[in-house]
């Protein structure tokens, strides 16, 4: 516990989790367990058109309904997923849910956000499978979004960059998720193809109380324009952010002030 806490913030609640559950060889049961039982659920958020707050998609968030622990967020079991190995299982069974559920949705101007983190990509799996699922369920590709982190990004090859772009080359646009907070943003809006961003929401609390955060949303949002990407600001919980940050060009946003991440079946 000692050396959990003093790997950061975050850290304590996986060790915790994994602790909980005994063993690897527990751990690694139980994954098999929660994605055989269907244990992984996608809830979805809504993203809205800051001009009149109208939904224009959703944002797919895993989470695990533990059969003893509740419902877990992604930040208690994500990096026991990628310990076990098992990151590619897990972007194949929400990309299967998340196609299913756009399909399922009535009106077909709305379109879904998928997250994937780096070890999720590379080996063209999740490509495979996103691809031929939305043909198999004939839908348009640009009605399934791809989010990646900046921080994913830092370590990427070749590889990662070829899935990229055969997503990005069949019409699947990619959104560099997270903005402001990587290392190097700038360079990956030059080299990948990245049709959007979103701002991360640690810019968007700032606002109005830290000057500083708005002024670097305002400059992120200028940049993003100048390159005609998609603009999506993250976690807006006031009308007072979504107002300015609509006022300095961010044209979609989600957070609690519009509605939190919820069951497809109640969503839809
Ligand atoms: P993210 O993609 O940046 O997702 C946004 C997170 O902010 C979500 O947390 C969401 O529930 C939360 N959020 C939304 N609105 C607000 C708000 O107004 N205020 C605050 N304080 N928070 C808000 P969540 O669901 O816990 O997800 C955490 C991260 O886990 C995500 O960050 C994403 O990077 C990752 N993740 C989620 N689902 C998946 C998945 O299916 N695959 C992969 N690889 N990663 C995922
Ligand atoms: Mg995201
Ligand atoms: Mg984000
Ligand atoms: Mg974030």
């Amino acid at each position: 516990l000692y050396r959990a806490k003093g790997a950061g913030r975050g850290r304590t609640e996986v060790y915790d989790a994994s602790m909980a559950m005994g063993s690897p060889s527990d751990l690694h049961r139980e994954l098999v367990a929660a994605i055989a039982e269907d244990q992984l659920v996608v809830h979805y958020q809504p993203i809205v058109d800051l001009a009149d707050a109208r939904v224009v998609g959703y944002e797919a968030l895993v989470r695990w309904e533990h059969p003893h622990r509740g419902l877990l967020l992604p930040a208690s079991f994500l990096s026991l997923i990628q310990e076990a190995g098992m990151s590619v299982a897990l972007g194949q069974l929400v990309a299967r849910r998340v196609v299913e559920f756009v399909a399922s949705i009535h009106d077909r101007t709305r379109w879904v956000s998928v997250n994937v983190s780096a070890d999720q990509l590379g080996d063209g799996e999740f490509a495979t499978t996103l691809l031929s699922e939305i043909s198999r369920h004939r839908l348009t590709a640009g009605r399934i979004v791809v989010e990646l982190t900046e921080s994913s990004l830092v370590a990427s090859g070749t590889r990662i960059r070829h899935e990229l772009t055969q997503l990005s080359a069949a019409g699947v646009p990619i959104l560099l998720d997270d903005f402001g907070t990587g290392v190097s943003p700038l360079s990956y809006l030059r080299d990948l193809p990245v049709a959007g961003v979103k701002l991360d929401m640690s810019f968007t609390s700032g606002i109005p109380e830290d000057p500083t955060a708005g002024k670097v949303a305002r400059a992120l949002g200028a940049l993003a324009r100048e390159l005609a990407m998609v603009t999506i600001a993250e976690g807006i919980e006031h009308e007072e952010q979504a107002e300015y940050l609509h006022r300095n060009g961010w044209r979609y946003g989600q957070g609690w002030l519009y509605g939190s991440a919820q069951p497809g079946d109640i969503t839809r």
